[in-house]
């Protein structure tokens, strides 16, 4: 590894929280070293970094990534999963993962293989190894689904088609397959607490309460976090009650829903770049036709999770869209009523003390030295987040 001793010298510094004009930030080997105002940071033995124009934050988390998918306008989902080499994936996961570094997106919360089995995790201990370069990753494998449940879906009942996650229910197999999981490497488990099942069109919900306590208490018991993909009220509910951490999607939550997840401390990983993809796939001319119906109800339903208080995640489903615009959902975030410095605070604090990764997301002495400098001040103009000019990962330059 190539550490050394730098000050790096922007215009302002995000801190994870708060705005600081004029900070400088010491960083030695792989950590945090020293961070305020440049006349109280020793430059001795230090390189000094001129990032002038620019301002530092800490490494973006993504907090819902599939490194194992490419966007649906490329290769529809079902034949990613069913007509794709598990070897073509991973090369193309290998890719990704230096474009999602290069973004400055330094951690990702990778959010299911949909049909890869346990390759997140090989892939993650490539990065780790330093093999490849890409972001330090939390897998959850191949997340559970309820029998029947999931996809793809369309063909002949007689067949059974491969995938896209674990099916398991009941007492016995769920607490084995939880257990599988982390054996093979799950940092966290995910579950889909709902989807659009059989011949339905509409997602109903999956899993009984039942089911999530016990997925949840036997993940817990480990250490781990459960997170529930839902779309429905139902869904939601059950997921909230049920104990997992947080919501994925959350659609066509309600105002009562959301209060509910405020009340459990449920975080909510809105995802609406992944709707404003699939829309537009679907032939939707954003910014000469009016919005679909779709959008239109995501923007309402995210603004009462907002006005509920709820935790707000970021977390795009990159994947659907293309790994390296990660930045799409935080301008949309702004797009759809949150403050710029709101939206900063989801990518870096709030993402990293959702998902327990507390020796990150800040800019604080002893932390990883995990930090993007981009041109502009993304607190005044979100979309400066596409102007990388360095990325550091555990005191690193991958881009200089
Ligand atoms: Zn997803």
């Amino acid at each position: 590894m190539l550490f050394g001793t730098y000050i790096l010298r922007p215009d302002r510094v995000f801190d994870g929280e708060t705005m600081h004009e004029g900070w400088v930030v010491r960083v030695k080997d792989d950590k945090i070293e020293a961070a305020g105002p440049a006349s109280s940071v020793s430059a001795a033995g230090a390189e000094v970094v001129d990032l002038k124009g620019t301002t530092l934050t800490p490494g973006l988390i993504e907090g819902h990534s599939h490194l194992l998918l490419h966007p649906y306008n490329e290769t529809p989902w079902d034949d990613q999963v069913l007509k794709e080499a598990r070897s073509l994936r991973v090369a193309r996961a290998t890719v990704h993962a230096q474009k999602t570094l290069l973004a400055g997106f330094t951690t990702v919360r990778d959010l299911g293989t949909e049909g890869a089995d346990y390759d997140d995790v090989g892939l993650k201990q490539a990065i780790n190894k330093g093999i490849i370069p890409g972001p330090r990753m939390v897998v959850v494998t191949r997340a559970l689904i309820a029998t029947g449940s999931y996809a793809p879906k369309g063909f002949s009942p007689d067949i059974d088609v491969p995938q896209g996650a674990e099916e398991a229910d009941g007492h016995d197999a769920l607490i084995q397959a939880v257990r599988r999981q982390i054996g093979k490497g799950a940092d966290a488990i995910k579950i889909y607490a709902d989807y659009r099942w059989g011949l339905m069109a509409e997602a109903k919900p999956t899993y009984t309460i039942d089911e999530i306590k016990l997925i949840v208490e036997v993940a817990k018991s480990s250490g781990r976090a459960v997170v529930a993909h839902a779309g429905t009220a139902e869904g939601m509910r059950r997921a909230i009650l049920g104990g997992c951490e947080t919501i994925e999607h959350g659609d066509t939550g309600t105002p009562e829903i959301f209060a509910l997840m405020k009340q459990h401390g449920t975080a909510l990983c809105p995802t609406l770049a992944a709707g404003d993809a699939v829309s537009q796939y679907r032939g939707w001319k954003k910014g000469q036709e009016p919005e679909p119906e779709r959008i239109k109800q995501k923007r309402v339903t995210f603004k009462q999770a907002l006005d509920a208080g709820v935790t707000i995640c970021a977390g795009g489903d990159v994947g659907v869209f293309s790994h390296g615009d990660n930045a799409r959902e935080l301008v949309m975030m702004v797009d759809y009523g949150m403050k710029p410095i709101d939206v900063l605070r989801s990518a870096t604090s709030v993402n990293a003390d959702v998902f327990h990764l507390a020796d990150r997301g800040r800019v604080r002495p002893g932390l990883l030295a995990d930090l993007v400098a981009v041109e502009g001040d993304p607190s005044k103009t979100i979309a400066d987040l596409y102007r990388v000019r360095a990325v550091l990962k555990g005191g690193v330059f991958y881009k200089r």
